[in-house]
């Protein structure tokens, strides 16, 4: 088996052994008959496991079905996703569920934090309710890479917009998941806020170890990822490697938008 390192490209066939995400000629149709949109056509794309990947494209391109899609938070038309290995076609929605609960991590643009509870609180609901322990190495590693040991007794009202979505994106990193999927993570941030959101999703997976997809529109929050995948018209069209604002802007500016 060949090695493979984290940033080389596997958008054909990357190994299961390696691969967080695989999808296999995925394609999504909303609605029927004349009103049938195809917002994907025949993608397939893996993830590496241990990177970070932004998810680049045009407004309507696509992005949020792909994250929805490969997150099993919404039922493909066609083709396959396999999340480290599990095809999600042959779960139950009991197992779905479970393994989303699970297995996956979730972060919004609107932070979702629950107002009444504090920070530390918010990040360790998921494991509650789910009647899951939380670690607490884990958790010490995770508050400590998050940087906001000191604002753990605060309610989310009491925090930046910076600092509540690196709540959520904490809390999302507390179950140890096999991926975290973040939609336009930063689009309810100033370039500030946004810039820190960005270093701790970094910072969780070169010291963390955590696999990061994040949709953007943004090239500078593409900037920070290991690679950039770029859809159009519910198709991939290009990857880049190592991407950087500059390039990820120039290879925008070819759509047009
Ligand atoms: P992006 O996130 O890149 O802006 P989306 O994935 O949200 O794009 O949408 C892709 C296409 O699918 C668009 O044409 C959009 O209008 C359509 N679409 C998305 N969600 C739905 C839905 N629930 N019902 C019908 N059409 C949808
Ligand atoms: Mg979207």
């Amino acid at each position: 088996m060949p090695t493979i390192s984290p940033t080389r490209p596997d958008v054909s066939a990357p190994p299961s052994s390696t691969a967080a995400v695989r999808a296999f000629g995925v394609s999504k149709v909303y609605g029927t008959g004349p009103a049938a949109v195809a917002a994907l056509d025949d993608v397939t794309v893996g993830v590496t496991a241990a990177t970070f990947v932004a998810v680049m494209g045009p407004s309507g391109s696509g992005k949020s079905t792909l994250l929805h899609c490969l997150a099993g938070l919404d039922s493909v038309s066609g083709g396959s996703v396999e999340i480290a290995g599990t095809d999600l076609s042959t779960l139950s929605d009991r197992q779905l569920t479970h393994l989303r609960r699970d297995r996956i991590g979730f972060v919004f643009q609107s932070f979702n934090l629950v107002p009444t509870l504090t920070a530390e609180e918010n990040m360790t609901l998921p494991a509650l309710l789910a009647g899951r322990k939380v670690d607490p190495a884990w958790m010490a590693e995770v508050v400590g890479r998050v940087g906001l040991a000191d604002r753990l007794e605060h309610k989310p009202s009491e925090l930046s917009g910076g600092q509540q979505q690196r709540v959520a994106v904490a809390r999302a990193l507390l179950a140890r998941p096999d991926v975290t999927f973040a939609d336009e993570p930063t689009g309810n941030l100033d370039s500030r806020s946004g810039s820190e959101v960005l270093g701790f999703l970094r910072r969780a997976v070169d010291t963390l170890g955590q696999t990061v997809v994040m949709v953007t529109h943004d090239p500078v929050a593409a900037g920070y990822a290991d690679r950039a995948l770029f859809l159009a018209d519910g198709h991939l069209v290009d990857e880049m490697l190592e991407p950087t604002a500059a390039s990820v802007l120039d290879r925008m500016k070819r759509f047009g938008d």
